[in-house]
């Protein structure tokens, strides 16, 4: 399956198939990966363990000049310590204005390459290797960061990247926890966008959480078609792009309190998802987007509320720091309806606080 995402003064295409790794150097040749500056490979741990080898040797026997550098897993690698890592790398190997960074692996890849290739001289080409569910979200739309100890993504760019190269195979791998997270962001694109794809979730969620490919391959398509339509139409979130917020402002503010590590990004959004539902029913939405929101996530194993032990205050403080609180009021994204959802750009901070409250 081929998707593209339109910008009006350019596009970029998402690949999404089974053994697409192992046409990475033709694709890289198609959208003009150029031979004579050096290439840079960015990923993990656990992912370089099993795809990295093959992906370099590819690469060289097609002629590119590689260099890699594995980060360790984890969302602690989104720092600006590794990323000065990823740049002294890319000084050592010699990247020039034409090279291209490539980044394999989840979103914490993603986001981390993606933000050196767009500060790095200010700003060189970039590849996305997707090899998470959840990454079918990060890979796509060109935000890119690091964060902060105090706060998650704060520090960041937007930079598209060429191509989208999403290798269904990669997937088979990853660990139940991660393809629950993942299939948070899988839900998150059915809820903000289309009622009927959220039926097709919930019919079909034991096959999705057992991989299989066609199921995989359908709701990557579809999640990936959402947020491609929502950026195509906004790409610096103006206004709509804000959508794709839904439960991202009490999720970041847990794993900002959490410590970065203790939740998965998709197991914090999925609480903040049905804590957002809670609150689209306080404000008229009818009684069933809270409960057919709360069964989806019980059904794909993830939780629905917040740890006792997580600190109200903290995580309003969190809240706070959060670059969706403009002005003194906080902007938050509301579920009207399954499938659509409204920007709320005057949200009451105490209703906020009330409902973490009521999800401990
Ligand atoms: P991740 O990149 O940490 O991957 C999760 C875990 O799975 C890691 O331990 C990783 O090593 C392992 N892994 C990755 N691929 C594997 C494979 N194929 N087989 C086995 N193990 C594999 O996390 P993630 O959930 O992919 O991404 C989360 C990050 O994405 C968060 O930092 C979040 O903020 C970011 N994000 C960014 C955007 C954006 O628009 N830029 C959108 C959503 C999420
Ligand atoms: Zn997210």
């Amino acid at each position: 399956r081929e998707l593209t995402v339109d910008l009006g003064d350019r596009s970029y295409p998402i690949y999404i198939g089974e053994g697409l790794l192992h046409r990475a150097a033709e694709l890289f040749a198609k959208h003009g990966v150029s031979l004579k500056s050096p290439l840079m490979i960015v990923s993990d741990a656990n992912v370089a363990d099993t795809y990295l080898g093959p992906l370099e040797e590819q690469l060289r026997s097609a002629g590119y000049l590689t260099v890699s550098i594995t980060v360790p897993s984890g969302e602690s690698s989104k720092s600006l310590s590794v990323f000065e890592s990823v740049i002294t790398k890319a000084l050592e190997a010699g990247l020039d204005r034409h090279s291209t960074i490539v980044a394999l692996g989840g979103g914490v890849v993603g986001d981390l390459a993606g933000y050196a290739a767009a500060a790095y001289m200010r700003g060189i080409r970039f590849i996305q290797i997707p090899t998470t569910i959840l990454a079918h979200d990060s890979s796509v739309g060109g935000k890119v960061a690091v964060n902060h100890p105090l706060a998650k993504n704060i520090i960041g760019a937007f930079h598209q990247p060429e191509i989208v190269l999403y290798d269904l195979q990669t997937l088979q791998t990853l660990p139940g926890r991660e393809v629950r997270s993942g299939l948070a962001e899988v839900i998150k694109h059915g809820l903000i966008w289309d009622a009927g794809f959220v039926s097709w979730i919930e019919e079909n969620m034991a096959k999705l959480l057992s991989l299989d490919p066609e199921s995989l391959g359908y709701a990557l398509y579809k999640g990936c078609s959402v947020k491609a339509e929502v950026v195509s139409k906004d790409e610096r979130e103006q206004d709509l792009r804000a959508i794709l917020n839904l439960g991202h402002t009490i999720g970041h503010a847990l794993e900002a309190v959490a410590g970065y590590g203790e939740l998965t990004h998709g197991e914090a959004i999925a609480i903040g998802m049905v804590g957002s539902a809670r609150i689209g029913v306080e404000l008229g939405a009818p009684e069933e987007v809270y409960e057919v929101t709360r069964r989806l996530f019980i059904s794909c194993g993830l939780p629905v509320g917040i740890p006792a032990h997580y600190d109200t205050d903290a995580i309003m403080s969190a809240m706070m720091r959060d670059k969706k609180f403009k002005e003194g009021r906080m902007v938050f994204v509301v579920p009207t309806a399954i499938g659509r959802v409204e920007i709320d750009k005057n949200m009451s901070a105490d209703l906020v606080r009330r409902t973490v409250e009521q999800l401990k």
